[in-house]
């Protein structure tokens, strides 16, 4: 297929808002004409409401979407050159599938000859022949999909947009409409814009990955550049799985983590800087413990994936996943080792939780909603009540409460990240600001709890010259 670099639909700086939630925060994104593009990202992220601003069913707070070079905010779903599938396939009940596919073009008054010719090549494209006359509550879920797509495709859109539309499918039938999809796209030509949650699924199918996550891109890049190279944690977490690392960029391609030095091919990050260091399970060597061992552990457990086996290796304190297609079993002493160019380095986003605050006594501060006790010592500089402030907390030192009391900060768990040796946890107060923490104890998503800071653990200086609080 001959591919364009013309774009041919601009979401440009497009914000949504459903009264307080911003479901999507300055969104900007280019698709090329015939591209096959994924919004990726969980639940809740936004990537439905993308689609339907580029449909039509809804339309942005802010910005501007342009399709084919023109502005089409203003322009109602059926005049946009784009088709819709729908993960509920929202066929015509009471219309076989003939006639749910001819519909668009009975309506163009197509003549019946093209019509029935358009129809049959519509489900030929996706499998379908012979099934015309079938009443469509007799088919199956996978079967009510394809006529779907076909009655989306028969109208020969430049776009088609696809919101989840193998989720209800069972897996088997998921992975075959994955690779027909493939190849419907290659044939149509067309440009596709799919969403899911299914990471396995966007690396499968696009050429092009859009991760998003809490209405924002997190990252835009080809499968293997968002597999490689994830730019943040998140991503890193989201798409396949990783190891997931503190660590120490002690010099231009030289990290420290687990302990241990090791060789990397990055550079730029200057010396001795906090790094998060990504490792995926399938880029460990595993071999009996022996000289060329840059890490050794125990095996603490082996599971066979139908391909590889997975093995959890306790390196020290840092728990390691590993694959390999040798299976070592729980309780063998092993090495790993890992190759430079496998060792992925990514900038921290932060070090410490940073809150704007106000002193409200001596050794008292405000933030996140609620006064706290400080220490002296761990206030610098000279600020006096009512001063704005800025205030700092490790991670570590947040504790996190089951049972919030009455004075409490509260919040709710809403993003785990497994370490190796601990989770990091963001935790969205009710007070809108994010706390992160760093914890041995095991909490899930969506958990409501109550959050202290001991008053050792606060620091505060005064606010940089453009903090605004008042
Ligand atoms: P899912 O995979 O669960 O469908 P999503 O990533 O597609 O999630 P959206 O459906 O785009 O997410 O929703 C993004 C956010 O906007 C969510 O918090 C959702 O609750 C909110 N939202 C979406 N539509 C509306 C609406 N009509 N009114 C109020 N809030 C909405």
């Amino acid at each position: 297929m001959q591919k364009d670099n013309e774009p041919i639909i601009e979401v440009k700086n497009v914000s949504k808002f459903f009264g307080e939630k911003t479901a999507l925060d300055h969104i900007d994104l280019s698709i090329r004409k015939g591209e096959f593009v994924t919004i990726l990202g969980p639940s809740g992220c936004g990537k439905t409401t993308l689609l339907r601003l580029i449909a039509g069913f809804q339309t942005a707070s802010e910005g501007e979407i342009r399709i084919g070079g023109k502005e089409i905010t203003q322009v109602p779903p059926h005049k946009r050159p784009v088709n819709t599938v729908f993960q509920k396939y929202a066929l015509f009940p009471h219309l076989n599938v003939y006639d749910n596919i001819a519909f668009g073009l009975k309506l163009k008054k197509m003549p019946k000859d093209v019509m029935e010719k358009k129809v049959k090549a519509a489900l030929k494209m996706v499998g379908m022949t012979d099934y015309e006359y079938r009443d469509v509550n007799s088919l199956s879920g996978g079967q009510q999909q394809r006529v779907a797509i076909a009655r989306a495709i028969v109208n020969e859109p430049e776009v088609l947009l696809l919101d989840e539309p193998l989720a209800a499918l069972d897996l088997k039938m998921r992975k075959d409409m994955q690779m027909e999809l493939k190849e419907m796209h290659k044939r149509l030509g067309i440009t596709f814009v799919y969403v899911t949650h299914d990471q396995e699924e966007a690396l499968t199918l696009s050429d092009t990955i859009v991760v998003m996550s809490e209405g924002k891109i997190q990252q835009i890049g080809t499968p293997t550049d968002i597999y490689n190279e994830p730019v943040n944690c998140f991503v890193a977490d989201f798409i396949g799985e990783s190891n997931i690392l503190n660590g120490t960029m002690i010099k231009d391609k030289l990290v420290r983590f687990c302990g241990k030095e090791f060789e990397c091919v990055d550079e730029g990050f200057g010396e001795n800087m906090p790094v998060d260091v990504v490792i995926r399970p399938e880029d460990f060597y595993i071999f009996p413990v022996s000289d060329a061992a840059q890490l050794v552990g125990k095996v603490q457990s082996c599971i066979f994936k139908g391909v590889h086996y997975e093995m959890v290796v306790l390196c020290d304190d840092y728990e390691l996943t590993v694959q390999d297609y040798h299976g070592f079993d729980a309780g063998t002493e092993v090495g790993l080792l890992v190759k430079p160019m496998d060792i992925q380095i990514m900038k921290k986003e932060r070090t410490c939780n940073t809150f704007e605050g106000k002193m409200v006594g001596e050794n008292r501060v405000e933030f996140l909603g609620c006064e706290f006790d400080c220490l002296s010592e761990n206030i610098k500089g000279s600020v006096a009540a009512g001063d704005a402030v800025e205030v700092e907390v490790d991670f570590e030192k947040v504790n996190l409460e089951d049972n919030a009391s009455a004075d409490m900060i509260e919040g709710e768990v809403k993003f785990i990240l497994y370490k190796g040796n601990h989770y990091h946890l963001t935790v969205h107060s009710d007070w809108d600001e994010d706390v992160f923490v760093d914890t041995n104890d095991v909490w899930d998503n969506g958990d409501r709890v109550g959050i202290t800071i001991p008053a050792e653990a606060i620091r505060v200086m005064p606010a940089k010259a453009d903090g605004n609080v008042n």
